[in-house]
C-alpha cells in the first residue's frame, strides 16, 4: 500500500531502468477535489485497459492526499506501519506456495538495493524487453543487446546469454567452483549455490558474488541501451571483483578482508 501525497513529483530513470513518471501531470486539484488523468502519450487502448484504469482511479479517489513526503506503508495483520523489508520477507517465508523465494537469502553482505533486485529477478519482475512486451509496452526490438541473437528475458540476460556465460565461467574459475551447464535460470543458480558443500562464510561469499554478477550484467545492459556503452568481459570481471570487495569490506569489517587475498579468492577467516 502506498500513501500518495502532493509531494510525489520526482521523475527520471530509476536503478531498474524504469521511468518514474512526473505525477504532477497525472492529477489536477481544484477546490479540494482531485481529478486524475492518464497523462501519457501512449493512450489507453482496449476495454480491459480502460477497465483497469477506471478501477485504479476509483481506488485513488478513496485515498486522502496530504502535503507530506511520500511513504511506503505496510499492513501487517491489523497494524499499518512504515514499510520494512524484513516484514515482507517474514511473510514470504510463511508462504509455501512461492517456492522461488525459498532460494533467496537476505544477505547482509550486499546492499539492500541488490537484495531487492535479486528478489525481483527471481520473481521475473525486472523490466526486460520480454517483460515489457508482455505488458504491452511498444518495443522496437525484443533482442538481447549483449548477444544480438536471443529474446531478452531475465534468465537469458543473466544466465544463458553467451556474454553472461563467459562472465560466469570467469567468475566461477575465480571462486574455484564449477557451475554446471544445465543451469538455465537464476533460481537454478541460487538453488545450486545453496546446496554447495562448503564452509559457511565461503558459501555466503559465493552467493554475494553471484548477486554482484547479476547486478553488473543488468547495469551493463542498461549502459548499453541507454548510454550506448560497449561491454568488455575483462573489464566486467574486474568490476565484479572490485564491487564485491567494496561491499564485503564495508559490510563485514570484522573479517579484515585484504584485496590481495580477495583477488585470488583466498580465505583466511
Ligand atoms: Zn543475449
Amino acid at each position: 500500500m502506498v500513501q500518495l501525497s502532493y509531494g510525489l513529483r520526482e521523475w527520471g530513470l530509476d536503478d531498474f531502468g524504469v521511468w518514474i513518471y512526473e505525477m504532477e501531470k497525472r492529477y489536477c486539484a481544484t477546490q479540494g477535489k482531485i481529478n486524475w488523468s492518464w497523462g501519457s502519450a501512449s493512450g489507453l487502448n482496449g476495454n480491459v485497459v480502460l477497465q483497469d484504469w477506471n478501477d485504479c482511479v476509483r481506488l485513488l479517489e478513496r485515498q486522502a492526499l496530504g502535503d507530506g513526503p511520500d511513504e511506503w506503508m505496510w499492513l501487517t495483520s491489523d497494524t499499518l506501519a512504515p514499510f520494512r523489508a524484513c516484514d515482507i520477507r517474514g511473510e514470504l517465508d510463511q508462504m509455501p506456495f512461492i517456492p522461488e523465494t525459498k532460494v533467496l537469502k537476505w544477505s547482509s553482505w550486499i546492499p539492500k538495493k541488490i537484495n531487492y533486485f535479486l528478489w525481483r529477478v527471481v520473481l521475473n519482475r525486472i523490466p526486460t524487453k520480454e517483460a515489457l512486451a508482455i505488458r504491452n509496452v511498444p518495443m522496437p526490438s525484443l533482442v538481447c543487446v549483449m548477444c544480438n541473437k536471443e529474446l531478452e528475458s531475465a534468465d537469458h540476460l543473466l544466465i544463458t546469454c553467451e556474454f553472461a556465460q563467459q562472465l560466469w565461467v570467469g567468475v566461477s574459475q575465480w571462486m574455484k567452483i564449477t557451475l554446471p551447464r544445465y543451469l538455465l535460470s537464476v533460481v537454478d543458480l541460487l538453488n545450486y549455490i545453496n546446496n554447495l558443500q562448503m564452509e559457511g562464510n565461503k558459501q555466503k561469499a559465493v552467493y554475494m558474488i553471484s548477486a554482484t554478477v547479476c547486478w553488473s550484467l543488468w547495469k551493463a545492459r542498461n549502459d548499453k541501451i541507454f548510454n550506448n556503452k560497449a561491454c568488455q568481459l575483462s573489464k566486467m570481471m574486474g568490476e565484479v571483483k572490485a564491487l564485491s570487495f567494496l561491499w564485503l569490506s564495508s559490510r563485514a569489517a570484522k573479517l579484515k578482508l585484504e584485496w590481495m587475498n580477495w583477488r585470488e579468492f583466498r580465505f583466511i577467516w
